[in-house]
């Protein structure tokens, strides 16, 4: 477990406020040029919205950091992070929020492409926001390869978010941007 570097019970209420809010703004202002650059405008306008709602923006400034997302250190003192449960419950562009049961047996469900592409979207403003001068384009796809989310997202989806974002890695955001316009107003699948 890494120790946080920032004490958020040593920070003023108002500093995290101010703090968290510019992060969501930034966030969500690269987002929405992301999502534009796709064609998916409404998702561009009203991604993460919910992080305003007092049920997601409460736990963020209480366990605000500044230096990362405020879920995982929710997450390492509680074991849950409701800040985060709560926002994959209402947020398609998360893959965590395609899981039911079908059958009987609780199993991945395969994203719709819109909301895959939001998802990378949301990716590669996130390593931006988080790496900021030392972002480059092979963030997205280090950190997708790094993790173990893939084996357990749905086959299809995990397959197509490691083409696009290798797409990103080795050909630049601005051509992979134009292929998800392209699949999505064509409807071809991604
Ligand atoms: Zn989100």
């Amino acid at each position: 477990m890494t120790q946080p570097k920032v004490d958020p019970s040593k920070t003023p209420f108002l500093e995290k406020l101010c703090g968290h809010l510019k992060t969501v703004h930034m966030h969500r202002s690269l987002v929405r040029e992301h999502c534009f650059k796709c064609g998916l405008y409404k998702q561009g306008l009203t991604h993460d919205l919910t992080k305003y709602a007092f049920g997601e923006l409460i736990p963020s400034i209480r366990y605000y950091q500044g230096y990362r997302s405020p879920y995982p250190y929710e997450k390492e003192l509680k074991g849950y992070s409701m800040g985060w449960l709560r926002h994959k419950g209402r947020n398609p562009h998360h893959w965590e929020f395609w899981y039911d049961t079908l059958g009987g047996k609780w199993q991945p469900i395969a994203m719709p492409d819109i909301y895959l592409a939001e998802s990378v979207c949301d990716r590669i403003a996130a390593c931006k926001t988080y790496n900021k001068e030392k972002y480059t384009d092979r963030d997205a796809l280090n950190y997708f390869l790094n993790k173990p989310d893939k084996e357990y997202m749905h086959p299809l989806t995990a397959q197509k978010m490691e083409k696009i974002l290798r797409m990103v890695a080795e050909q630049g955001e601005d051509r992979a941007f134009a292929y998800i316009k392209d699949c999505i107003q064509n409807h071809k699948p991604i």
